[in-house]
């Protein structure tokens, strides 16, 4: 259990040193599932925490650009009104008034994880923790407490990217967080970044009139995804009027009397009243004192773990956004468990065949697995079967047709690699082939699988059909939908 004394003096400073089984530094996602397992177990359990409980998952990330994201897509959903014969004119967006509702969601949810930990009797620090050996972290907060572990689990996650070049001020020049405090909308964005948050945030922007340019330096947007559902967002955007610029580098960012150009290499402009910088992120595990317990960083600031997500040093565990590539919050939270199960004396591995992706754009995407370029890369010989929402029932009665599903599987197994969707209810849809593809499913299994009608879930029906051949709402010698797009 948990106990307290004071240490008089340590160095020059004065402090109390409280003892504990297991010290979690950061309370994001990565962090707090890891204190409440390691709660679950008996454990007496520390939580440090500087900022907000919940990390940028909850306070500055997910959760505030999709309470923003539903309200903008709620009045973008309001232009096909009149296609159900609905009148709704005089309609008018209040963005304050959304982006009170965003506050409103943050704060319950943080609410509702505060009373969580409290519940699992956890013990918060607010400060700034340090490791200043292997089992202390000395936290700087209102007092200097030292606290002291037999284990310790390291979710310190990471912050937007900042460059010189791309003078931040939180007023014209944003990152993601600078733009997620905004009360009032902008008329004209530039986005330098055409990645998972660049792209977010110009769906978000556009569906509110604001006019929007993503600038991005590779040949297509949101590179780490499939290259088919790349052209499909692409397309999207530009039918909604967003300007998608690739093979575009942005050299610099300058304030201008009104608002902001961004200075093109070749030395052309683009002008426009505010931008958001979303070129990546760092890495928080600098002056964490890292170093002073002995813990091996890659040179990419990445932590070096092991499967179960202990570091280079015995007792001492990374997750989230430190300890891999994937910076999701779900695996972070994920990996959370495992560290934590270790930590207890339990024995669990990370697995990272099956991690879904899932991007809040209109159209939404969700991914798994392997795309089929990665497939063949990897020498399987693959195929995919992708199918239309076009083609569905449901869709056509919600006038929500846009996107496509496809499934890559090995041709001589038939077992499921990977599979992309985009449109609407992607990050839902994915959760099918997640499923399957962590249960190493055959394509076959989805086929004999009755998918309820009408619902958009029979798109994995019928894409597993289209690996065959064999789709049923698609006429012959059209089922080859994929080699269209
Ligand atoms: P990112 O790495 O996904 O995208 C950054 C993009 O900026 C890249 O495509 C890069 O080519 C481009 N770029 C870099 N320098 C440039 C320049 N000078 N000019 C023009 N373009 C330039 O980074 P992000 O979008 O900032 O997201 C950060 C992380 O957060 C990602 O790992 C992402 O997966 C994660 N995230 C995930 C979600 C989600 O899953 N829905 C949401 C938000 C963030």
């Amino acid at each position: 259990m948990a106990n307290c004394d004071m240490t008089p003096f340590r160095g020059k400073e004065k402090m109390e040193q409280r003892k504990f089984d297991i010290a979690v530094l950061g309370g994001g996602p990565g962090g707090y599932p890891a204190a409440i397992r390691a709660a679950q177990h008996g454990k007496s359990v520390a939580l440090i925490e500087a900022k907000e409980m919940g990390g940028t998952c909850l306070n500055r990330g997910c959760i505030p650009s999709k309470a923003l994201i539903a309200g903008a897509e709620f009045a973008g959903r309001l232009k096909q009104a009149a296609e159900f014969g609905i009148d709704i004119s005089g309609v008018e967006v209040h963005f304050f008034r959304l982006a009170h509702h965003k506050d409103r969601v943050v704060e319950k949810m943080r609410q509702g994880l505060e009373g969580l930990i409290a519940a699992n009797k956890i013990t918060v620090f607010r400060g700034f923790g340090k490791l200043i050996s292997r089992h202390e972290i000395k936290v700087s907060g209102k007092e200097i407490t030292v606290v002291v572990a037999d284990k310790i689990i390291i979710a310190t996650g990471s912050e937007p990217r900042h460059i010189p070049a791309f003078p931040f001020d939180g007023e014209r020049i944003h990152d993601s967080t600078s733009l997620l405090a905004l009360t009032t909308l902008p008329k004209k964005i530039l986005i330098i970044g055409g990645g998972v948050i660049g792209c977010e945030f110009a769906s978000l922007y556009a569906h509110l009139g604001v006019d929007v340019t993503i600038l991005e330096l590779l040949p297509r947007l949101i590179s780490t995804e499939a290259l088919e559902i790349s052209q499909a967002l692409t397309q999207a955007f530009t039918r909604k009027g967003i300007k998608v610029i690739t093979q575009a580098r942005v050299q610099g960012i300058e304030r201008t009397q009104t608002g902001i150009q961004a200075i093109m290499e070749g030395g052309s402009s683009l002008s426009a009243d505010c931008s958001l910088v979303a070129v990546g992120r760092s890495l928080n595990t600098k002056g964490i004192g890292l170093d002073k317990a002995g813990v091996l960083v890659e040179e990419n600031g990445l932590v070096v773990v092991n499967q179960e997500m202990e570091t280079t040093v015995d007792g001492i565990y990374a997750v989230g956004d430190i300890a891999s590539r994937w910076w999701l919050a779900h695996v972070a939270s994920h990996q959370g468990m495992i560290a934590a199960e270790n930590a207890c004396g339990r024995h669990a591995w990370m697995f990272y065949n099956a991690i879904p992706s899932v991007i809040f754009t209109d159209p939404e995407i969700g991914s798994v697995g392997l795309t089929l370029q990665e497939a063949i890369k990897q020498g399987y010989q693959a195929k995919v079967g992708a199918f239309p929402f076009q083609a569905l029932g449901k869709s056509q009665a919600t006038l929500q047709t846009d996107g496509f599903a496809q499934i890559v599987v090995e041709e001589k197994t038939g077992q499921i690699l990977g599979a992309q969707v985009i449109g609407h209810e992607a990050p839902t849809l994915i959760a099918q082939m997640t499923l399957a593809i962590a249960n190493e499913l055959t394509v076959e299994c989805v086929v004999e699988t009755i998918h309820a009608h009408p619902t958009i879930s029979e798109v994995w029906g019928e894409a597993a059909l289209m690996t065959q051949g064999l789709p049923i709402h698609l006429p012959p010698r059209q089922n080859s939908y994929h080699s269209k797009i």
